[in-house]
Order: structure tokens, then C-alpha cells, then sequence
């Protein structure tokens, strides 16, 4: 497991990283220390030799010859520092590989098992995208941030060494600023990292809008309608707000930045003029003065910009793993990923009692106090207005959200204590806004049935009864074309075609209960009945639940419940219902004229 914990503070990305990449995050670090210091050091000291060997050669006391070791070993020094910056090169897009490979599936199962009101609630939609944007990139700044750091203080450290010898202040000089500086810019990630988070909110509401100027999914009330100019105008908005923001951070940081580099300059200038008293006297060679310059030049550079970028990085990492912890404090069901069992148990009834529910973001109940059994074979139907509570009630049945009151029961069995394998395999449903999957068509049907081994023609046989055969042969490649235009040799299908491959779907499914959210709503009525008269032939001896405010369409159920504001105010077969002249008869009358 990546993620172990529960609460992560920024030092935890080290772990992180190791565990996902143990190899190559110890020879890193080996790399890290190697070149913190060695360089450094080693430099400064080839540099001394070969200036005061040629100096030497040009007073005439040392033979010509003496230059060319310096000189090789001067050389090597460098190719050395090269080559080893190519090595770290290697192992870091090695490390980073490595993971991406673990980190992504494991940020994704997470992601997977956060309970559905999570999802439907914006603000912790808006935490989980967060953090699931980009985990790797994220995780790897934070750790090469730390990485910096550990660098600057070694380099710190063995430049302090080789100048502490000659004067001592220079050293404590050095020190006095770097830890203010640290504070200056741990203030100033965190305060990017906000900002960023800021202008998140900015970014999907530009995102979203971009998709509706751009997509292909709005093509046609786009060009009918013309409102590109209008959305076009709120999306400049939008990008507006997010860019000022960002762009006062950026104001703020540069300001931090360019100050303590001035500050930084200063101090390196003011080492160089305190070391030319030591070289005039005689303490220092004029080589070891050239190689100590070009050490604290090297890292007043390094300090510049080095320590912002690495501790912007930690602070940044720290704001994220705050939301890392907050993320894996959201509800989750742990066995969620199990698929649905293979063989589903028999549903002998289905019973809400006195259930209440209100959505975790809504005051009002929703549903108060709903009763009502339904038995195992039948048809059933659910009509009422648009708003009733009908697709509440189906996100309750099907485990969707649980923090309701009353009980549920299955078999007489509370809901609750079902295992999700057994739950999932007890439902299938099609939605209003069913999925559209641009896979191919065969791939798109078994998606209903994860755990079965269909063979092509048990599945095209399937299509054949929703009534796809005429499309399969229309398609290039048959039942295997892949559908939407997303990939080459792709191809689109018509919004009927695509409810009947939902249809399908459900079909295929080995759930005992089926259910039909309004997946029809865009047909017209009389097509609508069609689609739900095909299936509930071909659903005979299951249970099955239609959803319509059209009335038309549900009168074949063996019991029609109608809701009204969360409750059953009728409910009878379709001429039980039209004698007793209630809620349904005055609905059915008033839509008489869609189906004549
Ligand atoms: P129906 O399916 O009968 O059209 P729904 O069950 O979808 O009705 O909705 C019933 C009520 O619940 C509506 O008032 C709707 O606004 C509200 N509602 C639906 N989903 C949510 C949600 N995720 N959060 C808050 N309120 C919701």
C-alpha cells in the first residue's frame, strides 16, 4: 500500500516515494550527497592548483610542464560534474516512472471507494479533484523540493568548511541570512499554494465552460441557439478573476525573490573584498582566492534561486498533503471495488419503511416517512411530477446513499447489512443521463456483466432483442466498431441508439432487479412507450421498476405507485387507478392527447 495513513504532514512524500520506488530513491539520494559536496570542494581545490600553477610557470619558478596535471585534472572535474548530472537525470525519470506506475492506481481505488454523497457535494468534489488532478506531480515536486534543501545545506556545509579556515565571519554571515530567507520562502509557497487553490475554482468553471464552447457534445444548441458570444463572455470573465489572482501572488514573489538575490549579491561581494586582506599578505594563495570565489558564487546562485523553488515546493507539498488527510477522512466503503457476486441472491420483496432522507447538502426531507413493499417478478412503476423523490428513491435502494432513517429491507434484511458485492449485484439501472462509452459496442454491452463470460453472439443476440441488429450491420466493423468519434474508424451513434445500448446493458446483467430511470425521456411519448413495452416483454418474470412522469408508457406494470412530494398517494393497477378518478386519472387524462 502507498497510502498507509491516515493524516500526512509534507516529510511523509519522502516515504511516499520510497515505498513506490525504493531502488532508485536511495541511489538519488547517494547522487544527492555525492554532488552536493564533492563538486564543490573538489573544485574549488583544482581550481587553486592550476591558477597557482600557471602563476608559477609565468614567474618562471615552476617548469612549463608542471601545468598539464592541473589542467587534466581540471578537466575531469568537470566532465565528472556532467556526466553525474546526466546519471541523477536517468534515475529521477526512472523514479518518476516507477511512480506513476503505483501511485496513479492506488490514487484511483482510493478515489473509487469515496462514498457517493461525496461526490454529489461540491465542496468535497471540489477537494477530491484536487487532490486527484495530479498526485504524481505533486508528490515528486514535494520530494525534490526536500531533495534541495538537503542539497543546499550539504553544499552549505563544505563551502563553510573551506572558508571557514580563512574567515570565520563569512561563514556566520552566510548562515545569519539563509534562515530568514528559508522563513521568506516557506511563507511564499504556502501562499501560492492558495492562491492556486483559489484559482482553482476559477480553472473547472473555465474548464466547464471551454467544453460547452468547444465540446462536441453542445454542437447543435450552439449553432442554434448562438450563445457562443455570451458563454464566451463568461468564460473570459472567469479566466480574468483566476489570472489576477495568480498574477498578485506572482507580484508578491517576485518582489521576495529579487530582494534576497540583491541581498544575497551583497554578500558574496562583501566576501570577496574581506578574503583580498588574507591574499596580499601572503595567507592566501591567489588560486585558493579564484576556487573559494567560485564556490560562494556557486551557491550564492544556488541560495538565489534553489532555496525558493525547493522550499515553494515543500510548502506547496505540505498545503496538499492537508488536503490528502482531509481526502482520506472522507467516508469510504471499503469493499466497494469487490465486484458484484457472481450468482445474485432472489428477491423476494422489497420494503421501505417510514424511510426519511434528505440530501447531505438539502434541509428539507425528501422523502418523510415513505412506506411501501414491492414483490419479487413483478412490474412495478413509479410515476409522479418531475422533483417528486422517484430517483431518490432509486439512489437509496441501491446503496447509493445510506444515512437514511427508517429502514430499507431485502428479504426482510436490512440494506445496510448487505455486503456491496451482494447490493451491486442485485441492481442494474439505466439512468436519464446513462453513460455513453466510446469503446467498442460489444465492450459497451458487457460492461453490464463484469463477472460473465458472454460470447459474442449471447451479446449479439442481446442487441438483436433491444433492437440494435439494424445498426450492428450499419456499423464498418459490426458489434466490435468502436463507437464516438474520439478514435479513428470510430463512429457515432443517434441518442435512441445509444438508450438501446444502455437498454442492453441492463439487459445483459444477471441482476434480479432492473430498473429504468426515465433513460427515455428524450424520446417523444409514443416512441417512449415502444421502448418500454420491448422490455418489459423481454423482462418478464424479473423484477422491474419503471420511472416516468409520462403515464402513457408505464401502464403495462402489473402496480403503478404514484409519488407525490416524497409519498405514495396512490397506487393500484392502471384501471384500478383510472376508476378511483384520484392523482393518477386527472395525470393520465390531461396526457391523453400525446398518445392519440
Ligand atoms: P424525480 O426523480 O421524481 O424527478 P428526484 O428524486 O430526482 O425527483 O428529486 C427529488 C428532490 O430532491 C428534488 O427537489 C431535487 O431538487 C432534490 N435533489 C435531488 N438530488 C439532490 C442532491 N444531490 N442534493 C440535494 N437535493 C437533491
Amino acid at each position: 500500500m502507498i497510502f498507509k495513513k491516515k493524516k500526512y504532514k509534507s516529510f511523509d512524500v519522502l516515504f511516499i516515494v520510497f515505498r513506490a520506488s525504493p531502488i532508485y530513491t536511495i541511489l538519488r539520494a547517494v547522487f544527492l550527497i555525492i554532488f552536493a559536496t564533492v563538486p564543490t570542494v573538489v573544485t574549488a581545490l583544482v581550481t587553486a592548483d592550476f591558477i597557482n600553477t600557471a602563476t608559477a610557470i609565468l614567474q618562471g619558478t615552476r617548469p612549463h610542464n608542471d601545468i598539464y596535471l592541473p589542467f587534466v585534472l581540471l578537466l575531469a572535474t568537470l566532465a565528472a560534474i556532467t556526466i553525474m548530472g546526466s546519471i541523477v537525470g536517468l534515475i529521477t525519470s526512472k523514479m518518476n516512472f516507477d511512480l506513476q506506475r503505483k501511485l496513479k492506481p492506488a490514487m484511483v481505488e482510493i478515489n473509487a471507494a469515496v462514498d457517493f454523497k461525496h461526490i454529489e457535494n461540491a465542496e468535497s468534489w471540489e477537494l477530491i479533484s484536487r487532490v486527484s488532478r495530479d498526485p504524481v506531480g505533486s508528490i515528486t515536486s514535494g520530494f525534490e523540493g526536500f531533495l534541495r534543501i538537503l542539497e543546499i545545506a550539504l553544499s552549505i556545509t563544505s563551502v563553510l568548511v573551506l572558508i571557514v579556515a580563512q574567515v570565520w565571519w563569512a561563514a556566520i554571515v552566510i548562515v545569519a541570512f539563509s534562515v530568514p530567507m528559508l522563513w521568506l520562502s516557506l511563507r511564499a509557497g504556502k501562499k501560492n499554494y492558495q492562491a492556486g487553490r483559489d484559482a482553482e475554482k476559477f480553472n473547472r468553471r473555465n474548464e466547464y465552460l471551454d467544453g460547452v464552447l468547444t465540446g462536441r457534445d453542445n454542437v447543435d444548441e450552439r449553432t442554434v441557439f448562438g450563445y457562443g458570444d455570451e458563454i464566451n463572455k463568461r468564460w473570459r470573465e472567469q479566466y480574468e478573476a483566476g489570472r489576477i489572482l495568480q498574477l498578485k501572488v506572482n507580484i508578491k514573489m517576485s518582489f521576495i525573490t529579487k530582494g534576497s538575490s540583491m541581498i544575497l549579491s551583497l554578500i558574496s561581494l562583501l566576501i570577496a573584498l574581506t578574503l583580498i586582506g588574507p591574499v596580499v599578505t601572503g595567507d592566501l594563495s591567489a588560486g585558493m582566492y579564484i576556487g573559494i570565489e567560485a564556490a560562494v558564487f556557486g551557491l550564492i546562485r544556488m541560495l538565489g534561486w534553489q532555496l525558493f523553488s525547493g522550499t515553494e515546493n515543500i510548502s506547496r507539498v505540505n498545503e496538499y498533503m492537508k488536503d490528502l488527510t482531509a481526502f482520506m477522512a472522507l467516508s469510504k466503503s471499503e469493499d466497494v471495488l469487490n465486484l458484484p457476486d457472481a450468482k445474485p441472491i432472489d428477491i423476494k420483496t422489497l420494503e421501505f419503511r417510514s424511510v426519511r432522507f434528505k440530501y447531505p447538502t438539502g434541509d428539507r426531507f425528501i422523502l418523510d416517512k415513505l412506506s411501501f413493499s414491492l414483490k419479487g417478478g413483478r412490474h412495478y412503476a413509479f410515476v409522479g411530477k418531475n422533483g417528486a423523490g422517484k430517483t431518490t428513491i432509486t439512489k437509496l435502494l441501491t446503496g447509493l446513499y445510506t444515512d437514511y432513517e427508517g429502514e430499507i429491507l431485502i428479504n426482510g434484511k436490512e440494506l445496510r447489512e448487505f455486503p456491496s458485492s451482494t447490493l451491486k449485484a442485485m441492481f442494474s439501472i439505466v439512468y436519464q443521463d446513462f453513460a455513453k462509452y466510446y469503446i467498442p459496442l460489444r465492450e459497451n454491452i458487457i460492461l453490464g456483466d463484469v463477472v460473465g463470460t458472454n460470447t459474442t453472439e449471447q451479446i449479439s443476440n442481446i442487441a438483436t432483442k433491444v433492437g440494435l441488429s439494424e445498426t450492428i450491420t450499419e456499423l464498418k466493423n459490426g458489434i466490435e466498431t468502436p463507437l464516438g468519434k474520439i478514435i479513428e474508424g470510430g463512429q457515432d451513434l443517434s441518442g435512441g441508439q445509444w438508450q438501446r445500448v444502455a437498454i442492453a446493458r441492463s439487459l445483459i446483467s444477471r441482476a434480479p432487479v432492473r430498473i429504468l430511470d426515465e433513460p427515455t425521456a428524450a424520446l417523444d411519448p409514443i416512441s417512449e412507450s415502444q421502448v418500454y413495452s420491448e422490455f418489459e416483454k423481454l423482462m418478464r418474470g424479473k423484477t422491474t421498476i419503471f420511472i416516468s412522469h409520462r403515464l402513457g408508457s408505464t401502464k403495462l406494470a402489473d402496480e403503478i405507485l404514484v409519488i407525490d412530494a416524497g409519498e405514495i398517494v396512490e397506487r393500484g393497477t392502471h384501471n384500478e387507478l383510472m376508476m378511483s378518478n384520484g392523482q393518477y386519472a386527472e395525470m393520465f387524462e390531461a396526457q391523453r392527447s400525446w398518445y392519440q
